[in-house]
């Protein structure tokens, strides 16, 4: 029977650094702050962006939001952004996405100021990833990665077979992990007999948005599993990974939830830390 991939005690551990890194910037007279914006009322983006408002305060981290009715021009939403980009007390901004329809989401994203673009989407971050320059990377990949470390696993060396690539967390994943010396296949929904693939991996990381869909025979016995999936199901939520059944041949698995999606917040706060210093801040 697996071990758990316990993301909430990582995020616990996470948390307490960021909020030990944020003491000592406010010792230092910089009261770290964190603005997001939220166009629309999709419900989930409602909650996500009150949910980093309540980590963020507990934190002892300043945090604004700025809500836009859903019908807001494209030239409103910019010209917010401009102002956050040029404000000195702001060292993190944030779009909630989805953006309403019409909205075109590259427009907005390179817009943000990108060494204050906490959620790595701007097209300079992603281009940080490849060259491995010091930038700002997405939350949800560096969960992925940070997990696996702080659990005590050794990437390098690793086969790791990554299923999905998508932009938000298979994509980027890919050279954040190579980073660390991995070997990685990347497989997806054109990947043919998906199962020989994954049954190679030291390490599978499942990033698709489907339900359970990795099973037991898709897993080679003793494999590490890092669920990013978050699909929801009558009755919660759950991963692309069939916890059940995998957890019956892997070393170490990641729950849905308490895994993977319990750091992003931590991250996201740590962004901001880091956002302070390509900002030319210093302790
Ligand atoms: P996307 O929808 O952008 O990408 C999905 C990927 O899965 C694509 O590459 C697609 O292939 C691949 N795929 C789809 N069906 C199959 C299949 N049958 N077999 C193999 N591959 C398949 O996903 P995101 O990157 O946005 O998100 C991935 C998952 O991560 C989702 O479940 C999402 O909810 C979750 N997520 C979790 C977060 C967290 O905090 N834990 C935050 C953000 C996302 P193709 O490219 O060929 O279409």
């Amino acid at each position: 029977m697996a071990q758990l991939l316990d993301g909430k005690a990582v995020a616990k551990v996470l948390k307490e650094e960021v909020r030990e890194e944020i003491a000592k910037w406010k010792e230092k007279g910089v009261q770290p702050k964190l603005a997001v914006i939220l166009v629309g009322d999709d419900p989930a983006s409602v909650v996500y962006a009150r949910s980093k408002q309540k980590v963020a305060e507990g934190m002892g981290m300043a945090f604004e939001l700025f809500t836009m009715p859903s019908d807001t021009l494209e030239a409103d939403i910019l010209k917010q952004i401009n102002l956050l980009n040029n404000d000195k007390d702001v060292h993190g901004i944030m779009i909630e996405l989805p953006l309403p329809k019409g909205i075109s989401k590259n427009v907005i994203t390179s817009a943000v100021q990108p060494n204050k673009d906490v959620d790595g989407g701007h097209p300079i971050n992603r281009g940080y990833i490849l060259s491995g320059e010091e930038g700002l990377f997405p939350a949800t990949p560096e969960s992925c990665i940070e997990l696996l470390l702080r659990s005590g696993v050794e990437i390098a060396g690793k086969h790791v077979v990554l299923v999905g690539r998508g932009e938000t967390v298979g994509k980027p994943l890919v050279f954040m992990i190579l980073k660390y010396n991995a070997t990685v296949t990347i497989c997806h929904s054109k990947t043919p007999d998906l199962g020989a693939f994954t049954r190679q991996a030291d390490i599978l990381i499942a990033a698709v948005g489907r339900a359970k869909m990795i099973k037991k025979d898709m897993v080679r016995p003793g494999a590490i599993v890092v669920d990013a999936g978050i699909n929801e199901i009558p009755g919660g939520i759950c991963g692309d990974v069939d916890f059940e059944g995998v957890q019956e041949v892997a070393s170490l698995i990641s729950p849905v939830p308490g895994g993977v999606g319990s750091l992003t917040t931590a991250l996201l706060m740590r962004n901001v830390l880091k956002g302070i210093v390509l900002q030319g801040g210093t302790r």
